[in-house]
Parts: C-alpha cells; structure tokens; sequence
C-alpha cells in the first residue's frame, strides 16, 4: 500500500514516515495542498494522510480539489489536525469526501494507534469515487471553510502567544538571576566579541551594557586595541575555545578611568548540538579586596619572622652588653679621676655603646627594645627635634612643619618618637640631592570602622597622624614593598645601612600604631603614622614623671643565673648602699628567702632561670610573706613574659640590658611605694 503524508512540518512528516515505513508502506511526502496534489498525481498513492492548517493550500481545500478531480478522487484521504475546535470541522471534513478525521493526541503511541484504525477503515471501506460535498453550494463551502480555518487559526494564535509569553517569562527569570549575583557573567563569541554581560561585568567596567555587548572583549575590559593573548597574558576564554575545557586565571581588568581590579576569571565552554563550541561564558570576581589583604598578612607574617630572628640574636647581645657597660661604668666611678686608665675604661664605654645602638636598631625593629611611655605631646616632641632636623637635612631642602592646634598626648617614648622623625628626614634628605621640601605635619584623626575595612589594619579610634613628606625621587613598587625590611638599601655600600625604616616600623608597632607610604617615582614620598591617642584626663595622669637617682641601706635579694649579670647587679646596688644577698636560681632564692626572711626588704629576680623561675620562686616566697615588693628583670619584653603565663604589670618589670641609673631609679620606685603603703595603714 503506498501513502502520500502532507505535513508543512518537517519533523511530523519524519515521525508519520517512520511509522508508516515501518509498517511496510511505500511513503511519499509532500508540504502543502498544493505540493500534495502534484505529488498524488505522481505517486499513485492508495490513502492520503493530511495535516489540516498548512500554507499555500490548507487540508480542507486540497481535499476539496481532490475530490474534484476525476483521476484522484478515487484516493482515501484521513486529515489530521493538532488545533482540534469542535465537531464542526469534523462534519465539514466527512462532507468533503474526508474517510477519517484524527485528533492528534500528545503521545506518539496513541497517535500511532489512531493512525492504524484510520488507515484500517479505508482499507475496509471501498473507494469514496462520488464527488463528496458536492451538494454544498461554492457559497457555503467558503462560508464554512473560512469559518473553521479561521477558528483554527485563532486557537494556534493563541497557543503560540501563551508559548511566547512562557519564553518571555523563562528569559525574565534568567536575567533576573544574572542580574542580581555579586559576580561578573558574560558571554564571548569565537571573534572576542561580547554576546551578552550582565548588570556587574557592566557596573564593574563603568560603562553602559550597549557600550559593551557587541564590542571586543579585551577592549571593554582591558582597554587594548588587540587581545591580551597577543600582550603576553593568560586568557581563559582563549584557552576553552582551544581545548573545549573550562579554564581560570588571574587578570588585571581597567575600568573606563584606567582604575586596575585584581579578577579571578573562570572559563566554560558552550556548545551547539553537535558538540562544537559556539561561545564561551565567562564569570569575573573582583579579588582585589582579597589581594590586598593576603599581602597585608603575607607582609605582616614576614616582619614577625624576621623580626623574631632579629631580636633572638640581639637578645644575647645585650647579656654581654649589660656586663661590659655595667663594669665599665663601675670602674670609671671608682678610679680617681687624674688615672693614666681613665682614657682606656672610656673607650671600652664608647664601643660598648655603638654596639648597644646597633643592638637597640635590631630590638627596635623586633620590638624588643625597651621602651619608657611616657606622657607626652607629640607636637611638643616635634617643636624640639625641628631645629636638629634642619641642621640634619641641610640649607638646601625647606622645611614646613604644620602642627594641630590642639595638643597630641600620647604615651610613648619620646627619645624612639624622635628617632623616628630623624631616620624619616634622614631619608627625605637622601632622596633629594638636589633641593626639595620636607614636610611635617599632626593632626588627630578617628579611624573609622570603615576605614579600618578599606585598609584592612587598625583598631577604630582616636589616633595622632603624623605625615612626612619630601618632594624626592619616590619609590617604585618593588622598592616600596620591601623598604621596612631590615637591611634593605638602595643606597650604595657606606650610605645607607637598611635599619633606617626598620627601625621606625618597630617603633611604631611598638606603640600599637599604624604605618603606611605613598610613593610614585619621580613624585616624593609621604610616610603616615598612626598613634593611639590618650584621650581622658585620666589617662593623661598615668603618665610618669621621672625621679633623681637615689640610693638606700635597705637590703635586696637578687636572684639571677647569669653569673656576670648578677655580680654587675649587686656591684651598682651595693656602690648605692643597699645590702645584698644572691641566688643562682629560683631554688636558692627561697632557700635564701627562708634564711633571711625578716631582713629582705625587696626581691630582684630574673625571670628566666633554671630549677624554679623567677615567678614560681616569688609565688613561693610570698606564701612565706605575702606583699613582699618585687622587681623582675628580663631580656624579653613585658608581651612576650605575659604570653608565658607570668602576670605582671610594668610598674615591677625591667627590660634588660638594665642601665645603672634604670636600676637604681626603679629599685627606689618600689622601696619607697611600698614605705609609703606601711605608713599609710
Ligand atoms: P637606608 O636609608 O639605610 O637605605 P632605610 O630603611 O631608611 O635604609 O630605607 C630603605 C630604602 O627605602 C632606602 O634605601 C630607599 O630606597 C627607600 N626610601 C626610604 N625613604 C625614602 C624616601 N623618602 N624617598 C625615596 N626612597 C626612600
Ligand atoms: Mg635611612
């Protein structure tokens, strides 16, 4: 049996043909009324089967032909229809000579049975040869066929507006979700150029999406005249249109002022149906933020290390130190003043000193120097160095200084504050051989939470800014990321020694402050300093006010392990008229306690010792006699002794090397604290 299928659709007419082909039919296809008259008359088809709604020449008006015809009428003809509008169109069809009218249904399966109970019934019934619908008149056949073609027209209009609107709404729901992500989304063609970008790829560029889709890539996010793959750099989306894989790398992309953004770029192919690639989709994340803060930390991680390599060996230094400046200053007290061995002692003092500079630049960084906080104004400090500083830098480079109006109290170390404007100018001069101009100015400022969060440092609050100036060479990138290294210099051999900013970062991290440089080549420098400022009057009071060095008669256990250390002690002690018992460890120090418990009046005790330290043999000794008054003394810092557990306050902690007068002062300090207790109970 052959069949003729009419379909304008390609792929019904594939579907029809499989079945029928498979059930042993010879098919031919034709796409319109007008096609399958032709084709009919070719084919000599047995049954004809018939889409209804088609271009050129519907269902109903080639069945109508057909029938008109004397050569074809004789074909059995089934119609089929997806836009089904009531009985009516049924009726019309079976008037025009039409053996069956099928519905198609959703499924394949139940089409293909209505398939087989149509063609079944033509085979059946004999050839329809009369010229059906002949008894309605031209008039009422037209009436009747735009009647039901127009029904038919108007229900798939209105399935394809509710398919439209279905589409409308998915495409919504898509941009609506590239919209709001907190990502960079954007599709590129094979010719680089921007197929679509949603609201942040546009927003993080600065431009307008029309004056980024259709564009080349590389020019609306790197602002190149050729793409960067051609510059030299890594791209993503290169590579997936190369491998067919997805990719991700780093990329700086400049916004339409030229304002660099640290992205991370991630690549994934998009592929038509036969698995070519089409397009790639690119997603863009703004790492900038991210960057910098891993630099800080990677920054803030190496000062720390070197800084701890630094101070553990300067830290020995000082043992030594303190004995060799310790004995030599004993020696130049005692021996008379007219002795030939004067000028020997002195010399010994001299390098001991440079030595001890040297030692103090490494504790300085490491921030392990000691360190006397002191109230103070830091505009008076300034007014005071001004005059040193002028001389330092020279006639040829002007110096403005430009304090707050209102006073600046800190507590801090005057003499490392000073140190720090004069390494600072040190190197203003240095980078303007030629004339220039030094700057100096204070302000207060409150860092606010915010601008903790853009800067990534600081605790919010009160600080003192203090910003220096010069109008030199400037730095470059390289230069400014390692210059707060120890012994970095771009000064050549005997010039510059790299302690300079070392040491003025120690200083300020010392006093809980903040450093920072803006430096372009060719445009100076300024250095910005940030102190916590004392705010209350409370806290201004705290500050000490020095007293004149003094001896007594009153009795002093000291406890120290370094042999030398502790005979240097006992030597200035003594030389003041204080009397001395001493102890090797923590373990003799109560052995010495329990045997002179009534006598001692004060405990000098080294921290670090063997046996039981120094906080474990005083824990003991007040159990003995609680309030006894306590000095201890050690090479590291109060931080580091506190992270060990030992709890106390400055107010009885030393920090070696420990200068005659130091000791003397503060030995004094607590004796006379303590007499002042007893007097007022
Ligand atoms: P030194 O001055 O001994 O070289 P510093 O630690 O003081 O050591 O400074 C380190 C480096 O930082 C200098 O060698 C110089 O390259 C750079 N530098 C510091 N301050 C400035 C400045 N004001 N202008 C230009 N470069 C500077
Ligand atoms: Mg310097």
């Amino acid at each position: 049996m052959k069949v003729l299928i009419i379909d304008d659709d390609a792929d019904d007419r594939l579907l029809l043909r499989e079945y029928l082909q498979g059930h042993g039919f010879a098919v031919a296809e034709a796409i319109n009324g007008e096609d399958g008259l032709c084709q009919a008359l070719a084919f000599q088809p047995d049954a004809i089967l018939s889409d209804v709604l088609m271009p050129k020449m519907d269902g109903l008006q080639f069945l109508r032909h057909l029938k008109q015809d004397a050569a074809l009428r004789h074909i059995h003809v089934i119609l089929y229809t997806a836009k089904f509008t009531g009985e009516d169109e049924k009726k019309f069809a079976e008037s025009l000579g039409a053996c069956a009218y099928i519905v198609r249904p959703d499924t394949v399966g139940e089409l293909h049975a209505r398939l087989k109970t149509a063609i079944d019934g033509c085979r059946q019934s004999c050839p329809p040869e009369v010229a059906s619908g002949s008894y309605l008149t031209t008039e009422e056949y037209h009436a009747t066929h735009s009647r039901i073609i127009s029904a038919k027209l108007h229900e798939k209009m209105q399935q394809l507006q509710e398919a439209t609107e279905k589409h409308r709404q998915a495409e919504e729901f898509i941009h609506n979700i590239l919209e709001s992500i907190d990502e960079g989304f954007a599709v590129i063609g094979p010719d680089y150029k921007v197929i679509l970008a949603n609201k942040w790829y546009c927003c993080s560029l600065k431009q307008r999406v029309e004056e980024i889709k259709g564009n080349f890539c590389y020019e609306v996010s790197h602002q190149l005249r050729q793409p960067c793959f051609m510059e030299g750099q890594e791209c993503a989306v290169r590579e997936t249109f190369r491998t067919g894989t997805s990719h991700s790398g780093m990329h700086v992309h400049t916004d339409s002022d030229g304002k660099p953004m640290y992205v991370e770029i991630k690549s994934y192919p998009m592929t038509d149906a036969t698995g070519a690639i089409i397009s790639v989709i690119e997603t863009v994340n703004d790492i900038t933020e991210k960057r910098k803060l891993e630099e800080q930390l990677y920054h803030a991680q190496k000062m720390e290390s070197v800084g701890r390599l630094a101070g553990g060996v300067a830290h020995d230094f000082n043992n030594f130190l303190s004995i060799i400046i310790g004995y030599g200053t004993l020696l130049e007290m005692n021996i008379p003043k007219d002795s030939p061995l004067r000028a020997d002692i002195r010399e010994i003092l001299n390098a001991g000193d440079r030595a001890a500079t040297l030692t103090k630049s490494l504790l300085a960084f490491s921030r392990k120097q000691p360190s006397n906080p002191m109230l103070m104004d830091l505009n008076d400090t300034i007014s005071v160095i001004g005059k040193l500083l002028a001389k330092l830098v020279g006639e040829d480079i002007e110096i403005n200084v430009t304090l707050s109006a209102q006073k600046l109290f800190l507590m801090a170390d005057s003499g490392q504050i000073s140190q720090v404007l004069m390494n600072l100018a040190t190197n203003a001069r240095d980078a303007m051989p030629n004339r220039g101009r030094l700057t100096i100015s204070t302000d207060s400022i409150h860092l606010s939470p915010e601008f903790v969060q853009a800067h990534g440092y600081g605790e919010p609050g009160m600080y003192a800014l203090l910003a220096v100036t010069d109008t030199g060479t400037g730095m470059d990138e390289e230069v400014r990321s390692h210059i707060f290294d120890p012994f970095f210099t771009t000064k050549e051999e005997g010039k510059g020694t790299g302690l300079g900013l070392s040491i003025v970062y120690g200083i300020v991290k010392q006093h809980n402050g903040y450093i920072n440089v803006y430096s372009e080549p060719g445009l100076g420098t300024t250095f910005k300093i940030y102190l916590p400022l004392l705010q209350s009057a409370g806290e201004k009071e705290q500050g000490e006010v020095r007293s004149a060095l003094q001896g007594g008669t009153e009795t002093v256990l000291i406890a120290e392990d370094d042999g030398q250390v502790r005979s240097i002690t006992r030597d200035i002690l003594e030389g003041y008229g204080y009397k001395v018992i001493e102890a090797e460890d923590g373990e003799a120090a109560v052995d010495q306690f329990t045997r002179h418990a009534e006598s001692i009046d004060l405990l000098l005790f080294d921290v670090m010792m063997p046996k039981a330290n120094g906080w474990e043999a005083y824990q003991e000794i007040t159990e003995l006699r609680p309030g006894v008054p306590i000095l201890f003394m050690s090479g590291y810092p109060m931080d580091v002794i506190r992270s060990k557990g030992i709890l106390t306050s400055e107010e009885n902690y030393l920090t070696k090397p420990v200068s005659p007068e130091e000791l003397l002062r503060r030995v004094r300090e607590v004796l006379d604290k303590k007499a002042k207790e007893k007097l007022g109970r």
